[in-house]
């Protein structure tokens, strides 16, 4: 059925960069033949997912919606798609992002815009756009995303999904093309808080393939999700992501939610974190250079593309060349700013003053949580922008990371769950939660709660 929907819709939405359909059917039926020798199944076996085109997958193709890495098979999968595929989910295909996951449009795939289902004139959010998209126009029941500053979030938020960013190192970024190594962190999509919980647990837990997973217990995400309750719980509303810039309806549905978890028994109180205002700055310094050195790897030597390599040309002129070819134009400003913030005589006043600011950022949160359980935010300033808005100009691009982009830098548990329709435009809002790290678990708690 899903398949058939991919077919009939998917020319008008563009989420899928590919779909595995013989595969597909083949894994059906493979857990079809396991039920019916009577083996014990796990709650998702069966199910299908969509995968953002960033996790490798050992049996399709994986661009991270880049020119530089078209026709690319990789020899294995991702620990995220190994754990899935090991659960029995059924792998639809892989979904269109912004290149290399930088953006929070879609709008910088190198192949294809993605539309959201609400309103086809307007994104579906980015990142992982054509994640959100699949989910939203029930293309696929689930999808795995990608969250560095707000990719899974935000998404989630414009699309009316739940969508998580689980703690960074609490699952695995194994088989996961790099953008910002200390900030990218794997998540579920879905239309419900269980659902999102249940993929949450199933790709989760230590990998010792990734140096920086934490060998603890995964948080009970799932037994949360089925509490949603609320009572006694302390709730902080950060003051600094709720500013008047923001769109009237997004801060009106925001505020009956807070409202909603007191009437539930939650006790609410402001927050106010100063460092945040600086977050956005030091992200777009940390991010750029993290990718600066991740995609010096791609050097026409080792993956996909090759340009003028004819015999007359050096090493170096045929990296420049199929470097310059294959990178679109935001890469391509991130890698010289990344480059520029990290050279000697610049790294101590850009990239080393980014770093004190993340400290200073993560006390703000250490201390909020010295009297919170929980804090919240909407998760972005508005409800989904026309394609073509913001395409010339990135400072009006990066402010759509404001409120989700403090979680990546301190490393916390966040998740965004649907608020209802900003009453202007009938659009999907995103209520954010976070937790600190490891507590995962209340941010599902919370969300259950106040779903809808
Ligand atoms: N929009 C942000 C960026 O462009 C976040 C991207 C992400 O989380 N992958 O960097």
């Amino acid at each position: 059925a899903y398949l058939d929907r991919i077919e009939s819709v998917d020319g008008a939405i563009g989420a899928f960069l590919h779909v595995g359909r013989e595969s597909a059917l083949a894994q059906a039926r493979e857990v079809d033949d396991k039920r019916a020798a009577g083996a014990e199944l796990g709650p998702l076996a069966g199910v299908p997912i969509a995968h953002k085109d960033v996790f490798t997958t050992k049996d399709m193709p994986t661009t991270a919606a880049s020119k530089i890495l078209e026709g690319w098979q990789p020899p294995y999968d991702a620990t995220v798609t190994e754990r899935l595929r090991g659960a029995g989910l059924v792998i639809l295909g892989k979904t269109n992002m912004d290149e290399f996951a930088m953006g929070s449009s879609t709008e910088n795939s190198a192949y294809q815009v993605t539309r959201n289902p609400w309103d086809t004139d307007r994104i579906p959010g980015g990142s992982s756009g054509g994640s959100s998209a699949a989910v939203a126009a029930f293309e696929a029941p689930l999808a795995t995303g990608t969250d560095t500053g707000g990719s899974i979030r935000q998404p989630a938020a414009v699309c009316g999904l739940v969508g998580g960013k689980p703690t960074y190192g609490g699952s695995s970024r194994y088989g996961m093309i790099a953008f910002a190594s200390s900030l990218d962190t794997p998540g579920p999509f879905a239309r419900n808080v269980l659902d999102a919980a249940l993929l949450h647990e199933a790709f989760s837990g230590h990998d010792p393939r990734d140096s920086t997973s934490i060998d603890a217990a995964v948080p009970p995400v799932v037994d949360a999700a089925r509490i949603g309750d609320v009572e006694g719980l302390r709730v902080g509303v950060v003051k600094e992501l709720d500013s008047d810039g923001f769109q009237p309806g997004v801060r009106q549905r925001f505020r009956e939610t807070v409202e909603l978890l007191e009437s539930l028994g939650a006790k609410v109180v402001e927050v106010s974190c100063p460092s945040f205002d600086a977050a956005l700055s030091a992200y777009y310094l940390i991010a750029p250079s993290e990718a600066s050195s991740n995609l010096a790897r791609f050097d026409a030597m080792r993956y996909g593309l090759r340009v003028g390599d004819d015999g007359t040309r050096s090493a170096e002129e045929v990296m420049s060349l199929t470097r310059a070819r294959g990178f679109g134009p935001e890469v391509k400003r991130r890698i010289m700013l990344g480059t520029y913030a990290l050279s000697s005589g610049y790294y101590d006043a850009y990239y080393g003053s980014a770093q004190q600011v993340r400290t200073l950022i993560k006390r703000d949160f250490d201390a909020a949580f010295e009297n919170v359980d929980v804090l919240v935010s909407p998760t972005t300033p508005t409800t989904a922008f026309p394609i073509g808005e913001r395409a010339e100009d990135p400072m009006a691009m990066y402010l759509a990371d404001l409120c989700t982009i403090p979680s990546n830098l301190a490393g916390n548990a966040s998740l965004s769950v649907p608020c209802g329709l900003a009453p202007e435009d009938d659009l999907p809002v995103g209520f954010q939660i976070m937790a600190p790290p490891l507590a995962d678990d209340r941010t599902y708690r919370v969300a259950a709660a106040v779903e809808r």
